[in-house]
């Protein structure tokens, strides 16, 4: 089966992206943090398992990721947009080796403009509805549209707690990134550009690639 990759830093427009490129392709869009997040909602046994994973701090092995990616495929799939996956080169071997890969693509975002973008994020502390900054304003300063709850910062989203994410994300992603440049696959694309840029960025080269 045909995929594509995409890598990037939470605020690098990552999900947006796989997202456009799905409808545009008809593949579908595998989240793996949303198959997580869906297996421990319905309370499967495999999501029993994941939340167990989860609550002692450790990472969802390998082989259940391989199990709840082989089972989110639709009848008739024709191919896969991976978002989240893969997160290690076992992983990467393993895409490798079950799909065909057209393209990886990696959203690169410097940190002072990730830390820009999430920054602009707050969230009602009494009911947690999500709001922006600058996409999404809250009609009266500070304060929740729907119940009245004040408007705060996530712990997550606090300039330190972005710092701590990057270094993390760039130590496991440089390694996958020098993994797919070797193949000959990797397209590094400018995350900091406008949404629309980005995208007609990524369908170029999806044009390109297809009409060789
Ligand atoms: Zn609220």
């Amino acid at each position: 089966m045909q995929c594509y990759v995409f890598f990037g830093i939470q605020g690098s427009g990552k999900g947006t992206q796989a997202k456009f490129l799905s409808e545009r392709t008809g593949f579908q869009h595998v989240n793996i943090g949303d198959l997580l997040r869906e297996q421990v909602a319905l309370d499967t046994e495999l999501g029993n398992e994941v939340s167990r994973i989860i609550e002692v701090g450790d990472l969802v092995s390998d082989d259940v990721i391989y199990k709840l990616i082989g089972d989110s495929f639709c009848p008739g799939c024709k191919g896969v947009v991976f978002d989240g996956f893969p997160r290690n080169i076992a992983q990467a071997e393993f895409l490798m080796e079950h799909f065909e890969v057209k393209r990886v693509f990696f959203l690169n975002l410097d940190q002072e403009k990730a830390i820009a973008r999430i920054s602009s994020r707050r969230v009602c502390s009494s009911c947690g509805l999500n709001y922006n900054l600058v996409s999404d304003v809250p009609s009266k300063k500070g304060v929740c549209d729907d119940c009245g709850g004040k408007l705060v910062v996530r712990d997550d989203d606090k300039p330190a707690a972005i710092a701590r994410r990057f270094k993390k994300f760039y130590k496991r992603t440089f390694a996958l990134r020098d993994f797919f440049e070797t193949r000959g696959l990797l397209s590094e694309v400018d995350a900091s550009m406008g949404i629309e840029e980005v995208s007609a960025a990524i369908n170029a080269i999806v044009d390109s690639i297809s009409s060789n």
